[in-house]
């Protein structure tokens, strides 16, 4: 039995810069401050997007979509797929996954 799905989530830079840095390293998902701030610089530079929850329950994942909403563009997604990745899109709850089984949240194998 595998176990049920957790979530990543991630984000465009947004400004001020300042707060998207503190949002990264709040985040706590770098190992350490120095790596959040260096991960915020280059979402920031190269327009890419960065790591904001990992591993997390849906519940928390939206409240942070929720948190960053209006500032910046999100995506949730299944834990351990990126967004460059190709994966299936559940327009309902706005999550990109993996498989075949279509989507956890849909099919209520998720942690919530
Ligand atoms: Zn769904």
């Amino acid at each position: 039995m595998e176990d049920a799905v957790t979530f990543d989530v991630y984000a465009k830079a947004f400004a001020p810069h300042a707060e998207f840095s503190a949002l990264v390293v709040t985040a706590n998902v770098y190992g350490s401050e120095l790596k959040a701030r260096a991960a915020a610089n280059e979402a920031k530079q190269l327009g890419g997007q960065v790591l904001i929850g990992k591993h997390i329950g849906w519940a928390q994942a939206r409240a942070i979509v929720a948190k960053v909403a209006g500032r910046s563009a999100t995506e949730i997604m299944q834990a351990g797929y990126f967004p460059s990745e190709t994966s299936q899109y559940c327009s309902e709850h706005d999550l990109h996954y993996g498989g075949c089984l279509g989507c956890h949240v849909c099919n209520n194998f998720f942690v919530p």
